[in-house]
């Protein structure tokens, strides 16, 4: 048998077609993909609910779904990892997490307390899709629509990162995803020179990722998008890297060919910046724990 590489897993993914409207391949696919691939961890972080119909994805409209339907669908996701994780269990640890939604503005933070709550969530993947309630990462015509209504990007950029910043103080994710995910459907020469401005409020916002103690995840799933790197790109990992601020990997898997999408990659890019551990969350004894992985 083949052994596990202990760096080779994912915190952010595992997006499956009976959870997910836009995702590919079911649930235990996914596991069974991950075990083939010697995984010794694999972190599922489903889309939360969202509790009005004015933040149903377009595939969820097409679908006439409802804001009641996708919460019924978190509790089954939740009962049915259970079961998954039981059954797996000798042969890779399962977690159960949740990628959280920040809409609506006003009252996310009590609705995604509650899911957590209720649904037994292990761990906690922070997101920002929305920004001002615009959707900023499905289409590239979502996008300008949001880069207009905030006049211009860079305000838009601005914009994304303050809901991150505010995000992190109230949430307190264990894991920060995709952090620079705004710039996901600019092509690499689009992409504005970091201003003064912009300088600022990213370091604001890293300084938050440490104050409250998250982890930064390395996501592989932009050099599926225009964008064509990594998130976040290498200034960023620099100045996390300054601040002393952890990193893991995610493939933000949503089909079985994402499981381990480019984390050799993720790790090459890592130790090119002189960073040679990462966090891997695990569990012992229904505890998830922090494990300090050697990338070497
Ligand atoms: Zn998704
Ligand atoms: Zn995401």
């Amino acid at each position: 048998m083949q052994k596990t590489i202990p760096w080779f897993f994912s915190m952010h993914g595992g997006h499956s077609k009976e959870f997910c409207d836009h995702a590919e391949s079911n649930i235990e696919d996914i596991i069974l993909r991950a075990i083939e691939l010697n995984m010794p961890v694999y972190g599922f972080s489903e889309h939360a609910p969202r509790k009005h119909d004015a933040y149903l994805y377009p595939e969820e409209i097409e679908l006439q779904k409802t804001p009641q339907d996708l919460i019924n669908s978190f509790y089954t996701y939740c009962d049915t990892l259970d079961k998954l994780q039981e059954k797996y269990a000798s042969q890779i640890t399962l977690l159960k997490g949740l990628e959280i939604e920040v809409v609506p503005p006003d009252d996310y933070v009590s609705f995604n307390q509650q899911l957590i709550k209720e649904g037994r969530i292990e761990y906690v993947v922070g997101s920002v899709h929305w920004v001002n309630n615009y959707m900023t990462d499905f289409s590239s015509e979502t996008f300008y629509k949001a880069v207009e209504a905030h006049h211009g990007l860079e305000n838009l950029i601005i914009a994304y990162y303050q809901t991150l910043k505010e995000m992190l103080i109230s949430i307190k994710p264990d894991i920060v995803a995709h952090f620079d995910l705004i710039t996901c459907f600019l092509k690499p020469e689009e992409v504005p020179e970091y201003s003064s401005k912009l300088v600022k409020v990213i370091e604001e916002t890293l300084e938050e990722v440490k104050k409250n103690n998250c982890i930064l995840e390395l996501n592989t799933s932009g050099l599926r998008k225009p964008i064509q790197r990594i998130f976040p790109d290498t200034f960023i990992i620099q100045k996390s890297a300054e601040l002393e601020i952890p990193f893991t990997f995610a493939d933000d898997s949503h089909n079985i060919q994402q499981v381990g999408y480019q984390l050799e990659k993720a790790r090459k890019l890592l130790l090119n910046q002189g960073i040679t551990h990462i966090i891997r969350l695990n569990k012992t004894q229904q505890k998830i724990i922090r494990e300090k992985i050697s990338l070497i």
